[in-house]
């Protein structure tokens, strides 16, 4: 059996006003059903903009799409968006950092999710879609979920909500379903709370599963595989065990210093990566991380380094023996 969703070499480029935004550069990978990715990386690493066009959510006037994105083996690239949005929903749902943003404030949430149920089963009566609709809050934990289904989102508290969001991304029952940075905006408890369910619930409708996240930490409680991304690029890509254990790219050891979550342990010191993020439209020449690295040396400078197998992991990097040594 293929993977639901293969992504192949995939190139988004937006224009702006500055110059042509490499926004993702060349990035593989595929997810099977009832697996879960972890896509890492800081803010403008590609991350999102990657899940916006496997999603068609990109704005088709400014963008520019190559390669290929193989939803169970039709390749949506560049597709038509009623036949993308079609999908959309049914097949393919996502859940945002951001509920309220996703959520009208003016409809119940009962009602949102009704009619997005509603949308892919037209013969649906409002009944059916209205005990769907129940079912789906109860399964994603909501309490008196008869009742909760008739308040509005600001009723609910940022938990709950993105329970609500939860349970009308999954109300189709879709193939993939694509979280971005979906525990971001909540605490600690109630982060592993909403990871403990994403958890559950991919076992119980099979889906495949990506996971935006800038915080390996959430990565290691849910993901099976990990796709490092830096500067629009793979830079490291393998099992979750085995990146989160012994990465070989020294942005991977950044992320793992830089974060607290991942061993738990507060005391343990914490190391900021130095300097920012590159510009999406000036890369720096040779490897994009090296102004940042400090294991930068010949090559480093001049040649973009390709994904290469280095310790059962793919590995975009010059000198990864340097980073292992430190
Ligand atoms: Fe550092 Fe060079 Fe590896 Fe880039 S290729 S991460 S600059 S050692
Ligand atoms: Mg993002």
């Amino acid at each position: 059996d293929d993977p639901y969703l293969q992504v192949r070499d995939l190139r988004v480029r937006f224009a702006t006003e500055d110059g042509v935004v490499r926004a993702v550069d060349g990035v593989s990978f595929a997810v099977e059903r009832g697996r879960t990715l972890g896509i890492v990386g800081e803010s403008g690493s590609g991350k999102s903009v990657t899940s916006l066009a496997v999603l068609g959510l990109h704005d088709p006037k400014r963008t520019t799409i190559t390669g290929q994105i193989l939803v169970g083996g039709r390749d949506i690239a560049g597709r038509p968006d009623e036949e993308v949005r079609r999908l959309r929903g049914r097949d393919m749902a996502m859940i945002f950092q951001d509920p309220l943003s996703a959520l009208h404030p003016y409809y119940s949430v009962g009602r949102q999710i009704a009619e997005a149920y509603r949308i892919h089963h037209p013969r649906a009566g409002r009944g059916e879609a209205r005990k769907r609709t129940i079912e789906m809050l109860d399964r994603v934990g909501i309490p008196q979920p008869a009742k909760r289904a008739d308040q509005y989102p600001h009723e609910f508290s940022g938990g709950m909500r993105q329970r609500a969001m939860i349970a009308m991304a999954l109300v189709n029952d879709p193939d993939l379903l694509i979280a971005d940075e979906p525990t971001t905006a909540l605490d600690v408890t109630v982060q592993a709370q909403i990871l403990d369910l994403l958890g559950d619930l991919q076992k119980e409708f099979n889906s495949a599963i990506i996971l935006i996240t800038h915080d390996l930490g959430v990565v290691s409680q849910v993901a099976d595989e990990v796709l490092v991304m830096y500067g629009g690029r793979a830079v490291e890509h393998g099992g979750v065990e085995q990146v989160l254990r012994a990465p070989q790219h020294p942005y991977t050891w950044g992320l793992l210093a830089s974060v607290p979550t991942v061993h738990g342990d507060a005391g343990a010191d914490l190391v900021p990566i130095p300097g920012n993020p590159p510009s999406l439209i000036n890369l720096p020449p040779g490897c994009a991380f090296h102004p940042r690295c400090r294991h930068a040396s010949g090559d480093c400078f001049t040649q973009v380094p390709e994904l290469r197998d280095v310790e059962r992991l793919m590995v975009a990097c010059h000198h990864p023996e340097a980073s292992r040594a430190q």
